[in-house]
């Protein structure tokens, strides 16, 4: 199930934040024996995105960080929306991210036995009873953040009518929703989640793990607090929507006391909000279910599958974690943050190619028929290292159509009528007559070359030209598929409030090209990135590419054009 993650983790040095502060007190005054363990609880009713990411890293992060473990918890109380096939792409994120939980892989559903035996223990302490209102009525007598709620009737069912109930419960002799197991705490508190909130419920279905051993489930805020105690988790780290749950999970573990080996600490961190992009489960699920992109994986979609898909590394996730940091209050995070953070990473560490997007045909006047020798590209720029691989130069070659102006407009130094430019790693040429056909479109340029400027022989730099395009030979150019991705929505908010997302869809997220690749593409193994010069950073696509049909993804490009375009 664990995949071998494409980076060895080493210590990159972290920022520091409340919680590390928290943590470091927690260990100059022997709190926890200096012991740190973490969890990271997802629950398994849909694939992890790029919020998750944040949290993974902090989890994960603070564990590496002080020698602690980390957890990987599932969270499978709710049946009815969860499976398998979510576990298993959550076990893959989390290991391509880069991070390693070892032994430490849990379900909460392992602890079903002891949180029903717990539940028994808190009626029998008279902190629980068995409720008969219907759902309406529970909240009817709620209460709301303005006044408070109303004892039900059933508050002060007599202990043992309570427990023959929550056995009957558990023995399948009642439908669902007949009764639930309620916590007896207060019903005017000022927090509406100590209002004697439900921690039992009874649902008769089958559970991918338990099958059908249970007809009744703990409710989140029940298990969560008793899975981190029996985990012995000293630093349960939650996003902020859970800052009025704390009492909850500090009263359920309190009245615990002597049942679970410990108490830990909730601290509350604010979730990323990333602009131009949805992280809301529900919101996901139904983009993939209305085909309004392509799958889970889709490489425009915000979910881990998704971004790795489109190119994303681990580390350029994990920089990201950290440059973003960890804080208490809620903000958004732009779009160009995260696409820096893997440009910064691919500058590094991506080889160099050259692909032509949107060809146009360039001819050598002067160049022999049936001649071709070899240029040499770099691999990278900074890294020498890496070295040079070859690029067959001939008599006729593509270029960008970009790369031409008819008439040129002031400041363009590619080129044009009259006009020379350095073909990189190759020669100096100049432009002397264009072709078009009979709609006036321009077919193909000639040029004329200086057989005395070939880059890397001596001299040839000596002649400078203000141009730099680059090329492939024709004969040699493998067709390619591109495809260009763009962020898939055109507002950068179409998560928040009740906007119609859907109508804010981005209609050039994605388009499909042929471009030409130079021969060494052909063998790029799938995931493998690149930069493609001046064009930006691709990836072969993990799923569609072969030798034979390569397709490569764009993942970003080389710089962020998006403002401009938007006006954003
Ligand atoms: P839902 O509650 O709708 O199921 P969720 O996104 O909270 O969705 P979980 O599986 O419960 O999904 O999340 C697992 C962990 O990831 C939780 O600890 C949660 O706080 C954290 N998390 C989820 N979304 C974000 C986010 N945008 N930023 C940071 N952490 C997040
Ligand atoms: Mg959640």
């Amino acid at each position: 199930m664990k995949e071998k993650s494409e980076t060895n983790l080493s210590l990159e040095s972290t920022p520091t934040n409340f919680i590390r502060h928290i943590i470091d007190e927690d260990n100059r005054n022997g709190k926890w024996n200096g012991r740190v363990e973490t969890r990271f609880p997802p629950e398994p009713n849909g694939y992890l995105h790029i919020g998750h990411a944040k949290s993974i890293c902090l989890n994960f992060g603070i564990a590496l960080n002080y020698g602690g473990v980390c957890h990987l918890r599932f969270d499978d109380t709710n049946p009815e929306k969860e499976a398998q096939e979510y576990v298993d792409s959550i076990c893959a994120s989390v290991s391509w991210l880069g991070f390693d939980w070892g032994d430490h892989l849990y379900y909460a559903s392992d602890y079903f036995d002891q949180l029903y035996e717990f539940a028994e223990y808190l009626i029998k302490q008279g902190k629980a009873y068995i409720e008969s209102l219907s759902a309406d009525e529970i909240r009817e007598f709620r209460g709301t953040l303005t006044s408070p709620g109303k004892n039900s009737p059933y508050r002060d069912r007599p202990i043992e009518e309570n427990l023959d109930l929550f056995r009957r419960m558990k023995a399948g002799e009642f439908p669902d929703g007949q009764y639930v197991l309620r916590a007896k705490i207060d019903m005017a508190s000022p927090n509406i989640n100590m209002r004697d909130p439900v921690i039992y419920r009874i649902r008769h279905v089958h559970h991918q793990r338990t099958g059908d051993k249970w007809c009744i489930y703990p409710m989140y805020d029940y298990t969560h607090c008793i899975s981190d105690a029996l985990e012995r988790i000293t630093h349960s780290l939650c996003t902020l929507e859970f800052e009025d749950h704390r009492p909850l999970y500090d009263w359920v573990l309190d009245q615990l006391v002597d049942k679970v080996p410990c108490h830990p600490q909730q601290i509350e961190f604010a979730r990323l909000n990333l602009t131009y992009t949805i992280m809301s489960k529900r919101k996901l699920i139904e983009l993939v279910e209305n085909k309004l992109v392509d799958g889970w994986d889709d490489p425009r979609l915000s979910t881990l599958a998704g971004v790795r898909r489109r190119g994303f590394t681990p580390r350029s996730l994990r920089l990201f974690a950290d440059r973003i940091g960890i804080s208490k209050a809620d903000s958004w995070i732009d779009m160009s943050i995260l696409e820096d953070c893997l440009r910064e990473d691919l500058n590094e560490s991506a080889p160099r190619r050259v692909a032509i997007l949107k060809p146009l045909k360039l001819i050598i006047d002067n160049y022999p028929e049936n001649q071709q020798e070899d240029c040499f590209a770099p691999n990278h720029p900074q890294k020498p290292e890496w070295g040079k691989r070859t690029i067959p130069f001939s008599k006729t070659l593509y270029i960008e159509r970009d790369d031409f102006m008819e008439v040129p407009a002031k400041g363009y130094f590619r080129l044009s009528p009259g006009a020379e430019v350095r073909l990189r790693y190759a020669f100096i040429v100049k432009c002397v007559q264009v072709d078009k056909n009979a709609q006036g479109e321009i077919e193909a340029v000639h040029c004329t070359y200086d057989p005395d400027t070939k880059s890397g022989t001596p001299g040839a730099e000596s002649r400078k030209v203000k141009g730099n395009i680059h090329w492939l030979s024709a004969q040699h150019a493998q067709a390619a598929e591109v495809r260009l991705y763009d962020r898939l929505f055109i507002d950068p908010y179409p998560d928040s409030g009740d906007k119609n997302y859907k109508a804010l869809l981005n209609p050039d997220s994605k388009q499909i090209i042929t471009a030409y690749a130079e021969p060494a593409l052909c063998d790029a193994q799938p995931e493998q990135r690149f930069q493609f010069e001046r064009n930006g950073y691709f990836v072969a696509d993990r799923v569609d590419m072969k030798p034979s049909k390569p397709v490569f993804n764009r993942a970003v490009t080389l710089r962020d054009s998006w403002g401009k375009v938007a006006g954003a």
